[in-house]
């Protein structure tokens, strides 16, 4: 079940109207702005369009099965990657990252992947491509991000947590390797049960990297001794890894 065509206009009707005092230190408000079915290959799902109050950013939820009003709704959160999400670009691991999310919600009863508009760990996509071509000439991620002036990471998931509301999910089990992710939605209030690791099925470059990963705990080292881009901040975790290797990669992390 998902949402029928007259809950989708109730939805819609109360969006039109909706105004809060809005989420995190810039006050995010999102309305949601459009519903349509969404048949993927990686299951049925609907995918939910925002406006926000904040940036020009059009942000989306893929929303698989009857989510609202929902406990311990599966969620993703996946920042926008041009570059790995529709390039498929060996930069980094994103591309994976959103495939095997979806593939998992696809597969569960229900289930929601926040796209969020946030490219480069939000710096934007013309900021990412000059921090690439720095670590072309050696800089690591964060040295090239901190060469640009900005953090090491400019997300803020204000945004998600109000597009969960938005959604009326009651509660999420988030989808990550990263206990960090976690704490950023407790931040905005949202209810959250147990995590559910992502894991990746391995390929003949991602089984060399992650183990080369592992072994050097929490290093993001890549086929050469290229350094590579974190940019979903989750630690992938590959079928076949081990605990010890999945300890290793957390430790490694702080
Ligand atoms: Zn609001
Ligand atoms: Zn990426």
């Amino acid at each position: 079940m998902s949402l029928t065509p007259l809950q989708i206009q109730e939805l819609l009707d109360e969006n039109r109207a909706h105004e809060c005092e809005g989420f995190g230190k810039d006050h995010v408000c999102v309305r949601i702005a459009s519903i349509a079915e969404l048949p993927s290959r990686f299951g049925q799902f609907q995918v939910v369009a925002f406006y926000n109050n904040r940036d020009d950013k059009e942000h989306a939820a893929f929303v698989h099965g009857d989510v609202a009003g929902a406990e311990n709704v599966p969620v993703r959160m996946h920042s926008e990657c041009l570059t790995g999400d529709a390039i498929g670009s060996l930069r980094c691991d994103c591309r994976d990252q959103l495939e095997a999310a979806l593939r998992t919600i696809g597969q569960m009863e229900n289930g929601i992947l926040l796209y969020l508009r946030q490219e480069g760990r939000g710096i934007g996509l013309v900021n990412k491509i000059r921090a690439y071509g720095l670590q072309d000439y050696g800089y690591d991620t964060v040295e090239a991000n901190l060469a640009l002036g900005f953090r090491d990471d400019e997300r803020d998931y204000s945004v998600a947590a109000h597009m969960l509301e938005s959604l009326k999910v009651k509660s999420v089990r988030l989808l990550t390797n990263n206990p960090k992710k976690i704490d950023a939605l407790l931040e905005f209030g949202v209810k959250l049960g147990e995590r559910i690791p992502l894991v990746i099925p391995p390929n003949p470059y991602n089984e060399f990297y992650l183990k080369t990963k592992a072994a050097k705990s929490g290093h993001m080292m890549t086929f050469g001794s290229e350094v590579r881009l974190e940019e979903q901040m989750d630690l992938p975790v590959v079928e076949g890894m081990s605990l010890e290797q999945i300890g290793a990669l957390h430790q490694g992390e702080g």
